[in-house]
């Protein structure tokens, strides 16, 4: 199964791409994820994405396309893959259905979750990622401050603070929303209500897989 997840910042698109890997046992491709990683390791790549990650605007598309371009030629995504923060423009999506088509492969499916502003807004202020076990959750949800899973210690991600959250919004509006369109008239695109708890959206998009 190749899926790709779209939805503005906060949707819970990494949420949900982490469950459905796992219940599929398909790798969870995540640009974000992977952009953050080099960063902390203060990589070539890490040092020319930084100043883009951190003040919310999208990194120069070749710098993507060479990751992405790595993972579809890798056997790992045999079985298939769910591409989570790729592709986040028109541009993108064009080189990443060429890349695909040149491997034999097809997109089975994209999970739009749709969420309103003031919810996206809310989450991404109280959005807190675990150093230890990575896991996504929130401060309502922490125990003492702590990760609800593993105890791990919590932080806020430097892209979640108020002006970069801002930014995000609107380079989603400008740039990744028109996806949505792109994507429906290639007849793949489905809408995930992306309100309630994880399980429900889970639930919801396995109906709809
Ligand atoms: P969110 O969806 O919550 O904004 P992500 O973790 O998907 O967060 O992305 C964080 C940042 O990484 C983006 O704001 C952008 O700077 C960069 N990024 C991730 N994926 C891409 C991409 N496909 N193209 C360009 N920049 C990207
Ligand atoms: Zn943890």
């Amino acid at each position: 199964m190749r899926i790709v997840m779209l939805g503005a910042p906060g949707a819970g698109k990494g949420t949900q791409a982490t469950k459905i890997s796992k219940k599929f046992g398909i790798p969870h491709i995540s640009t974000g994820d992977i952009l953050r990683s080099e960063i902390n390791k203060g990589t070539e790549m890490g040092l020319k994405a930084k100043e883009y990650v951190e003040s919310g605007k999208l990194v120069p598309d070749e710098l993507i396309i060479d990751i992405i371009e790595d993972f579809i030629k890798d056997d790992s995504i045999k079985e298939g893959f769910i591409m989570d923060g790729f592709p986040r423009n028109i541009a993108q999506a064009k080189k990443f259905i060429k890349m695909i088509d040149k491997n034999d492969l097809s997109l089975d499916k994209v999970v739009n979750i749709v969420v309103d502003y003031d919810e996206v807004i809310k989450r991404l202020g109280s959005r807190r990622i675990c150093v230890q076990c990575r896991k996504i959750t929130s401060i309502d949800e922490s125990q003492d401050g702590r990760c609800p899973e593993c105890g791990g210690k919590l932080v806020k991600r430097e892209d979640d603070r108020e002006e970069v959250i801002r930014e995000r919004l609107n380079v989603y509006e400008e740039q990744t929303r028109p996806l949505i369109e792109y994507y429906k008239n290639r007849g793949i695109l489905v809408n995930i209500q992306g309100n309630g708890t994880e399980e429900e959206v889970t639930e919801r998009i396995l109906n709809n897989l």
